[in-house]
């Protein structure tokens, strides 16, 4: 049966829970905050996992917020795509969802209001020289020569700037701060800058966009976000973000909190490299079942409750770099399966079997548990018949010593039914073994033959009965643990070619009418589950979850 779960120490949960016991924060009120250029990905799972469950924790809310401030790469289609996951991981935003794109106006305001104080100013440089002037982290930078513009000329240039009057990368909007800061995130950071792109939520109003750093932060304060729970990377931007809440009149202080983000083996959390794969057609979409975004772990089979159960089991920490196993994810979804997925025989790979001592028309059907352990699932009714399906694997005409199923002269157990011996192998002319002719031992349902041991059980289906349906066998992606370790290297050169295998399988009848995302045991297969899209009555398809050996497990006993 399944392995408990181990939660690991999540300090930020234990950091709200003591602000809450000394009063310290009455309310808490979080948010996710994914910029709409992609599909989420597990790592983003962690996020959501660790925002919203705050929220549901401690009586709080999570906002969902999408930080929409580079229209040029952003979607309808991501916008509706995370919704759709984040409902389906079983979490629900407070309110509205909100864009920061609402706050454009308020933003916009804020900038005015820092030029009138002397902090900001319209920079003529190109990007290039930007770059230059902006020194290193060994060298100061340098100001340039549009720093000290009066508030009149600056405000009325970005609002002409605004406008749409000058070119893209023309002109910008920069924070008077601090050339010569050991942070280079101080060294007067970009506020605004000009793109004439259309926006999928304000159209054409706007020709200048705030950036990132001048929006994630003033929208948190609007939000009365209480903590502003981001990724380690965020950490070098916390003084700009703190700069911005102390020189500007927000309603709210929002404080930061930074954690490690979750990297996977096998596999990239990264939206900039999985939007590559599906733009070159490396999968089949972003929901491709071997993806690791939600919506791809989803169409493989996996559960909401089991990456929520791996996200309890990864922890939150500031240990950064760490590679998480997926066989800790596969671990996840296997013992919630195991638990939760009714049982089904089904042949991969269909060998035919025909019964000598067994009626044209005989006919008897097994009342089988739908689950070892659960009798609230519905009894399968399994018929058995002169013609039967095994999977070819489990016949060999010349077995090694230890091999327990088929083999001609050889003796092994139908699983819920009979024991058989092959008498026979039949090949067509170029020597491909066609069909097996075995005999049953009527005496063996269920029960062992006296004085036999018969040790193999293997899995069949009715020939007359049997479901055709499509499987697909999914492995990583990648061949090598961490595909983009190497910065320079082309993380595509670790593709596996084999990530995908297609069979033509063949189930028993109780799979027949299979709902679309119904999930199974094929029993001594592995879990599948039938396609979201794919998969309807009379042309089943099926995606492997994760096949029944759990090595995590294994690895936990040891240790
Ligand atoms: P990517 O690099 O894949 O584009 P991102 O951080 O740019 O990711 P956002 O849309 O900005 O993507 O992310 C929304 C939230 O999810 C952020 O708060 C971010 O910190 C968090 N997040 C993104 N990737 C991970 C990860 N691998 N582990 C944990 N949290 C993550
Ligand atoms: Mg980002």
């Amino acid at each position: 049966m399944s392995t408990e779960t181990t939660s690991a120490p999540n300090f930020i949960r234990n950091q709200v829970r003591e602000e809450i016991e000394t009063g310290k924060v009455a309310k808490i009120v979080t948010r996710f905050p994914p910029e709409p250029n992609g599909f989420l990905h597990i790592g983003h799972a962690k996020s959501i996992c660790l925002n919203f469950g705050l929220a549901e924790k401690f009586g709080g809310e999570c906002h969902l917020r999408f930080d929409d401030t580079n229209p040029a790469k952003e979607e309808q289609a991501y916008i509706d795509a995370i919704k759709e996951d984040v409902t389906w991981l079983g979490f629900e935003w407070a309110g509205k969802v909100r864009f920061a794109s609402d706050y454009f106006e308020q933003l916009y305001a804020w900038a005015q209001h820092l030029i009138r104080e002397d902090k900001a100013y319209v920079d003529d440089l190109t990007p290039d020289e930007i770059r230059e002037y902006r020194g290193t982290l060994t060298e100061p930078g340098k100001p340039s020569p549009y720093r000290d513009r009066s508030a009149d000329e600056n405000l009325d240039l970005l609002e002409r700037m605004r406008r749409g009057e000058f070119a893209e990368g023309e002109k910008v909007l920069r924070a008077k701060i601090d050339m010569a800061s050991p942070n280079i995130n101080l060294r007067d950071p970009i506020l605004y800058r000009i793109r004439h792109a259309r926006h999928h939520q304000t159209g054409d109003a706007w020709k200048i966009y705030p950036s990132y750093d001048f929006t994630h932060g003033q929208s948190d304060a609007i939000e009365g976000v209480t903590h502003s729970i981001c990724t380690l990377e965020f950490e070098d931007h916390r003084p700009l973000y703190e700069w911005f809440l102390a020189n500007l009149p927000v309603p709210a202080t929002p404080r930061q909190i930074e954690f490690a983000r979750l990297n996977l083996d096998y596999t990239l959390t990264s939206k900039r490299k999985l939007k590559l794969l599906v733009d070159n057609g490396i999968v089949d979409g972003w929901d491709d079942p071997r993806m690791p975004t939600i919506s791809g772990m989803r169409r493989r089979g996996y559960t909401p409750a089991s990456l929520r159960k791996f996200c309890e089991m990864i922890g939150v920490t500031r240990a950064d770099g760490g590679l998480v196993e997926m066989a800790m994810l596969t671990h996840a979804i296997r013992s919630d399966l195991e638990d939760n997925a009714p049982r089904a025989m089904c042949v991969l790979k269909p060998l035919k079997v025909v019964l000598t001592n067994v009626d044209e028309d005989h006919e008897e059907v097994y009342e089988v548990p739908g689950h070892p352990a659960r009798d609230d699932m519905p009894v399968r009714k399994v018929p058995f018949t002169r013609e039967l399906w095994i999977d070819s694997d489990d016949f060999m005409e010349e077995p090694p010593k230890k091999f327990f199923r088929l083999a001609p002269g050889k003796e092994v157990r139908l699983r819920n039914s009979y024991v058989i011996r092959c008498d026979e192998v039949i090949k067509n002319d170029s020597g491909d073994i066609e069909e097996l002719r075995c005999s049953v031992d009527f005496d063996t349902l269920g029960k062992n033959p006296e004085g036999r041991k018969v040790k193999g059980v293997i899995h069949w289906v009715s020939a007359s009965h049997g479901v055709p349906m499509e499987v697909r066998l999914y492995d990583n992606l990648f061949m090598v643990e961490q595909p983009d370790r190497d910065k320079d290297a082309d993380f595509l050169d670790h593709l596996n070619p084999e990530s995908l295998s297609v069979c033509q399988a063949i189930g028993e009848p109780s799979l027949a009418d299979a709902a679309a995302e119904s999930r199974f045991q094929f029993e001594r297969v592995g879990y599948f589950c039938a396609d979201r899209y794919a998969s309807q009555a009379g042309k089943l398809v099926f995606n492997r979850t994760v096949g029944l050996k759990d090595s995590w497990a294994k690895i936990k006993k040891k240790g």
